[in-house]
């Protein structure tokens, strides 16, 4: 499931007129997202969606985040056009492909994938 997957996708059009760059959800509407369907336990974190077990918060929130809640968001890669399934990933990618851009706003380049 790695890399050169060719999605299909439509740049996110903007009807309204109003949110051209909201296609990724805030960081409220995660952490509403992240306190309906997580449970933390003592040992840790669980994901009501899938079940999935996390050792800390930040990383539940990572998942939550890049395979619920953006489920259906993909990022693209400015420079070499590449898409990436999730921000981490993207993040990883810039991190050492183009340590230049370190920093930069990754939500910028997030598409919806239909
Ligand atoms: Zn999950
Ligand atoms: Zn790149």
């Amino acid at each position: 499931m790695e890399n050169e997957t060719c999605f299909h996708f439509l740049l996110a059009e903007d009807p309204g007129g109003s949110h051209s760059q909201a296609v990724v959800a805030t960081a409220k509407e995660l952490q509403e997202f992240i306190s309906e369907h997580t449970a933390s336990s003592k040992e840790g974190f669980v994901c009501l969606l899938c079940g999935k077990r996390f050792a800390t918060f930040d990383s539940i929130r990572v998942h939550a985040r890049d395979k619920h809640v953006n489920a259906d968001i993909v990022y693209l890669c400015p420079v070499c056009q590449k898409y990436f399934k999730t921000r981490s990933s993207m993040s990883g990618h810039v991190y050492i492909i183009h340590p230049e851009m370190k920093g930069i706003d990754l939500d910028r380049f997030a598409r919806k994938k239909w």
